[in-house]
Parts: C-alpha cells; structure tokens; sequence
C-alpha cells in the first residue's frame, strides 16, 4: 500500500484522536464532551473498542482504574456493566485497599455499544482510514495526514495507536504484517513520530488460542459463576450487571509442558525470532512452564467471548508455537481433549514511544499539541489504555479552551501513579496497573473513587449534571449514616449483641461504630438492631470500611499530608541542573532527562537518591 502523494483538506478541527480503543475512544469522548469540535479516526471501525485478548474488563487494580475513569465522567465502566456476561469481586479474602471488580465482557456487545456511544456524541466526527503523518509548524501540531493524502488541520492530536504501529503478528516461524486479530497494520506513522523527535523501541504481547465452545467437556472443569450483591462499575448504576453466563477452571499438566518443553526450538520467544519485551505479568505458557519448572500445573479459564458466540478463550495459556504444537498443547489440558480451535495463539510486536518524553499532561515535550495514550506509552491493559486516553483528552481539551492542565497525584488516583509512573520513570517492559504500585492504596479504593475525583472532574467540565446529583446524593447519605453510627446503643442491648462475638461488658456506652470498630460486620449489626436498611449498598460499604479502617487511614492520610509537601516544592521549569553543586553526575543526567516539576516528582526518578534530593532542597531555600 502506498502513501499518496496528492494532499487534500479533509477536515479542519480543533482535535484529531488517531485510534478508536479504549485509549483513543476515551480521550475523543473527553474532548467532543468537553466541547471541542474532534475527529476520530481509526484503520478500521470495526476494531472500535475492540478486545483483542482477554474478553473482560476490571482485575486487581485495573477494577480501581474503571471506577475512576467512571467518577471523572468517562466511559469504559458504564459500557462494561451494560455488557457484562457476569461480574464478581476479586480478592474478597483480603483487605478493601485490594478488592477489584472483574467483568466478563462480551466483545462484540461492547463494540457496538461503545460505537454507538461514539456516533451519536455531539461535536465528534469518525473516519476509517490510515494516519500516516503529523503535521508541525514550529513546535505546533497543525494537523495530520492520512495515506490517502487527507490532511486533517487541528491544534492537537491524540496518539492512540496501541499495537498497530509497524504490527507484525508472530506464530511459530510465520512473521506477518498485521495487526491483531488480522486487522490492518499502521505502516508509516512511526516514521513520522521519529521525525518530530519521539524515541520508539518495540514492545511485544500475545494472546491465546480460542476454541469452540460445542467441543469443550465441561464436566471436567469447576465452574465459576459471577457474584450476587456485588455494586457495579459504574456509579451510575444502581445495581450490578446480572450474571448470564458462568466460566470455568482446569489446570494445564505434566504432559502439557512436557509438549512444550519438547518443542522450545520451535517457539519464536526461545529461536531469536522475537527480540521485543513482552508482559512480565502477562506471560506466554511457555514462559511459565520455563520460568516456574517445579509447577506441576497452571491454573487456565476457559471464559466465554460472547452470548452470540461459540469462541472460548483460554485464559492463561497465551502462545506463539506454531500450529502443530499447539494442537497438542491444548489437547492435553482436561476438557480440551476434543477442543476446535477457531483461532490460534500469536503474539504481535508493536512500536511504543518513551514516555520520559512527555509531560504528567501526556504531552509531548518537544511539540506542542501532540498527545500520547494508551499502549503507544508502553502499558498493557484495556483499562490502563483508557485511563490515559481519558487524561490526555482532557488536557487536550483544557488548553484548547486555555485553563490550566489536570494532573492527579499519587495520593488522589490510581490514575495518577499510573501516569506519574510512566512520565518520571519510564517503563522497559509493557507495563501493567498493580495495587502494590500504589503507596497510598489504602486511601485509594474502589468505593470510594467517585469521593476523591467526580468534583474534580465536575470542575474541569467533564461530569455531567446527573452524575454529579447522584455523587452529592451518595455523599449526603454517606455523611449523614457516619453521623448515625456514631449513637450510642443501650447498654444492655450492647452487652447482650457482643456477647454473641466473645466481647465482655463493655465499659460505658457503645456505639454501632465501636462495633464495627471491633471488626463486627455492619450486616449483622443492621440485621440484629434493624437499623439503617434505607442505605443504599454503596453508601453502607463506603461507611462500613471508613469506620472499620479508621486508624490505617488516619496513617494514610498522615503520610499523604508529608508526601504532599514534597509535591509542593515546585522546581523552575528552567533549572540547570549541571550548575547545581553536590548532585552526583547520575543524578544530574536523569533529572535534565525528565525535568521534574517538583521535589516529590524528582525523589521517584530512579537514579535519583535521597541525598540529591536534600541538595535540591537546600539549592531550593538559598533561591527564595
Ligand atoms: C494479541 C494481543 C494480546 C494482548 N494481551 C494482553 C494481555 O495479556 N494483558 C493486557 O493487559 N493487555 C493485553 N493486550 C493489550 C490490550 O489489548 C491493549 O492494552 C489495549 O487494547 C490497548 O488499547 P489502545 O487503545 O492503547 O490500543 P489498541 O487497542 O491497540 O487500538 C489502537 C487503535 O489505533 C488505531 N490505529 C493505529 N495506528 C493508526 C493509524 N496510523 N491511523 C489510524 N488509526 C490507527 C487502530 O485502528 C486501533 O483503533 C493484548 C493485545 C493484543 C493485540
């Protein structure tokens, strides 16, 4: 395919967003919802929203990142619940700080419901065809150029362009340009980032087989059913999607990686065939059985793609060996012994960007305008794509309308250390949404997303009226029960109820918040003195882990206030740092490389310790 040499206007706008998944779908909602006239463009609509490996949304963290994508105004989380095959509550063992919600998605529902979505928002405009340049004047996005000689005249461009950048899909020894799942690949776009000053290295995933769903024997797999009385992504939903469709576990076996071991030569991860670096906690089953030899099996779900499908897709069993072998592989796991495979296991290598390039805004620091979100950034994950094309949308959408830029801090977002993370240390592997990334994840739970950000995403125009009565009603009622369990309960009564629990007489009154305070569960507590069943779910959980968790999060929010005074030392945007005496040479190198705009920013840069940081900040107070 060639790059036509005739160039003609098609559009002028203020915004180009280049991809349409869940980075690009995101940051095209914040702009054309925020009022600015936006262009999305796409190689192909029917990859909009598309799910290319694991056909559900939300996991450990990544369940965090959609509740906050849903309380700052955006998508994602409402199109997950409206087409949800089941939903449940990971990690319900351990503390609230790590419970994530998990949908099963099915595919083609999201697809079509995310692009209607799109093509009846205001203000935005969709076309199918292949950016193959951006446009710079000065230091200035004005524009981009399609394949087809189409030059689309705008103030800022969103590049979310994910896998697609130089795509090759890798099986075995079959090395082909594509994209995922055969859609086409973007051939000439990397050229130009190159050209206006991005570094690009390349990154690789992969996915595994899908087999027919008539050919798998489920009677020898545990079945997974979704969870009752769970809430629901979005907070614009009272109650949580309704489970249809269960999913299932088997284990692979001593013969499955006994095919594997016998075949690494012809595995493109183990022949040299694949150089790129691929998701450290998204691995191929061949790195599993390599990596973790003494493991006699791996758990595999077998989760279905869709309620109009018969594709299941095998989770935990990603590959790249080639046809033949992987016949047998998944032959040999229980349940599978019969199993079609409709579509094979690939991994795809892509071209991503260094993000210690752009700016905590994900803008580019070189040219004004040009954004960067999603997978081109170095990240893997459906949720850690929208996130970022939701931010970069945003700031996009503030500067056209010239106010200030929204950056969130650690402590405030999951979406802020995801970002922080990215722009102030970069990332050499795909990189992935983890709670034990997040210092403050204690303040930054689930339930309580909406409380840390629907105001700030009210303040910079994205949440909608409805979504912000429904936060102040949510917080009215929260308010109003943390006052209600503060009464106190007759003292017989008390004594009599935490009896029940092993408690003695209690010395002076007791209230329903001395109760859960001794980790008595607030269900039982409404059940026994019948008392504030009118709360709807999400309020009684907000105030039962407020209460339950009240010293650690005091300790939290005690360690915020001093990590913020750190943030709050803003450093001059023009600071030599090679002037600066006492900064060891390493130290100097990497913070003119990220240029920190503050002391906390530059005490996370690795290869800056705590010493050069006490030098800033003596370099700091002589200055003022
Ligand atoms: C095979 C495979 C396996 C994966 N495995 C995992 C996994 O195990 N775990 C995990 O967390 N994530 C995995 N992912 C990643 C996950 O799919 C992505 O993180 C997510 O889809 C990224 O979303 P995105 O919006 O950044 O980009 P993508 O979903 O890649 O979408 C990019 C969009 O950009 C468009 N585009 C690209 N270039 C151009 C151009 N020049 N002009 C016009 N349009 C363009 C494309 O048409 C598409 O709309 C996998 C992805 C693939 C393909």
């Amino acid at each position: 395919m060639s790059n036509s040499k005739h160039t003609f206007l098609e559009y002028s706008a203020q915004a180009a967003v280049v991809g349409a998944v869940h980075a690009g779908c995101e940051a095209a909602l914040a702009l054309a919802r925020t009022g600015i006239d936006t262009v999305l463009l796409t190689l192909n609509l029917d990859s909009i929203a598309f799910l290319p490996c694991n056909p559900s949304i939300g996991g450990t963290a990544k369940g965090h990142l959609v509740r906050e994508i849903d309380a700052l105004g955006g998508e994602m989380g409402i199109v997950a619940d409206d087409t949800a095959l089941q939903i449940r509550m990971l990690n319900v063992g351990k503390g609230a700080a790590v419970q994530s919600l998990r949908a099963q998605s099915d595919k083609n529902a999201y697809h079509r419901e995310m692009k209607r979505v799109l093509e009846n928002t205001p203000n935005l405009r969709i076309i199918q065809a292949e950016v193959s340049e951006i446009l710079v004047e000065n230091h200035q996005c004005v524009g981009i150029k399609t394949t087809y000689g189409g030059v689309i005249s705008c103030q800022a461009v969103i590049l979310c362009t994910g896998v697609y950048l130089n795509g090759e899909t890798i099986t075995g020894q079959v090395v082909q340009k594509s994209g995922p799942n055969g859609f086409a690949p973007a051939n000439y776009l990397t050229q130009s980032l190159i050209d206006i000053g991005f570094k690009v290295r390349r990154f690789k995933t992969g996915t595994p087989a899908r087999v027919d769903s008539r050919t798998v024997d489920y009677s020898k797999c545990e079945i997974q059913n979704g969870d009752e009385d769970i809430y629901p992504f979005s907070f614009m939903h009272d109650k949580a999607p309704e489970n249809k469709m269960p999913c299932y576990l088997t284990y692979t076996n001593l013969q499955t990686h006994g095919i594997i071991m016998d075949n690494l030569d012809r595995s493109p991860l183990y022949d040299g065939t694949i150089l790129s670096t691929g998701p450290r906690y998204c691995p191929s089953i061949e790195t599993k059985v390599v990596r973790f030899k003494d493991k006699e099996r791996h758990q595999i779900f077998l989760e279905p793609e869709g309620a109009d499908t018969l594709e299941v897709y095998v989770q935990g069993m990603s590959t790249s060996m080639p046809h033949d072998v992987q016949k047998l592989m998944y032959k040999s796991v229980a349940g599978l012994e019969n199993a079609d495979i409709m579509r094979y296991g690939y991994a795809i290598e892509y071209d991503c960007i260094d993000t210690l390039d752009v700016l905590p805004t994900l803008e580019f620091k070189k040219v004004s305008g040009v954004y960067t979100a999603g997978q081109i950034n170095g990240t893997s994950g459906y949720e850690e794509a929208a996130a970022q094309g939701l931010m970069a949308g945003l700031n996009a959408s503030l500067k056209l309308r010239g106010l200030p830029p929204f950056v969130l801090r650690r402590d405030e977002a999951y979406i802020g250390v995801l970002i922080d993370d990215l722009v102030t240390k970069g990332t050499d592997e795909p990189y992935r949404m983890m709670t034990s990334r997040a210092e403050h994840r204690i303040c930054l739970r689930q339930d309580n997303a909406d409380f840390r950000l629907t105001e700030k995403g009210k303040e910079v125009g994205l949440v909608r009226e409805d979504r912000y009565q429904r936060y102040l009603l949510r917080k009215e009622k929260y308010e109003e029960l943390l006052r209600s369990l503060q009464t106190r309960v007759p003292q017989k009564e008390a004594t009599a109820f935490l009896a029940g629990y092993g408690y003695g007489e209690p010395s002076g009154g007791v209230s329903y918040a001395d109760m859960l305070k001794r980790s008595i569960p607030l269900k039982d507590i409404m059940a026994h003195f019948n008392v504030f069943s009118e709360y709807p779910k999400n309020v009684l959980e907000t105030a039962e882990i407020t209460v339950k968790y009240e010293g650690y999060l005091k300790q939290g929010w005690e360690l915020i206030e001093k990590a913020k005074r750190l943030e709050e030392k803003v450093l001059p945007e023009d600071i030599n740092y090679h002037e600066i005496h006492g900064l060891r040479l390493e130290a100097r190198e990497k913070l003119d490389r990220v240029r920190p705009f503050n002391l906390g920013q530059a005490g996370r840069i690795s290869g800056v310790n705590p010493a050069d940081v006490s030098v800033l900040m003596v370099w700091l107070a002589t200055r003022t």
